[in-house]
């Protein structure tokens, strides 16, 4: 009736029961950890910190009506 003990798929140190939330892993980290580690690295936003984006950069129209009088 026993049911073989499951080690964790990450650590492979803590038993895990398959009831488990993270089944094959023991805890929530393993899992993200064996997922490829986006904790460190994944996660972060793309680009260059300290720009708002209230102040995105717009393109200066300098071909405004400028064709029209040179001419
Ligand atoms: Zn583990």
């Amino acid at each position: 009736m026993s049911l073989p003990a499951v080690k964790c798929a990450y650590c492979k140190q803590v038993e895990v029961v398959r009831r488990s939330e993270f089944y094959p892993f023991c805890s929530k980290r393993c899992k993200m950890l064996d997922l490829g580690g986006w904790v460190n690295e994944d996660y972060r936003i793309p680009g260059p910190p300290g720009i708002s984006s209230d102040t995105e950069p717009e393109e200066p129209a300098a071909d405004f009506e400028d064709s029209s009088d040179t001419n």
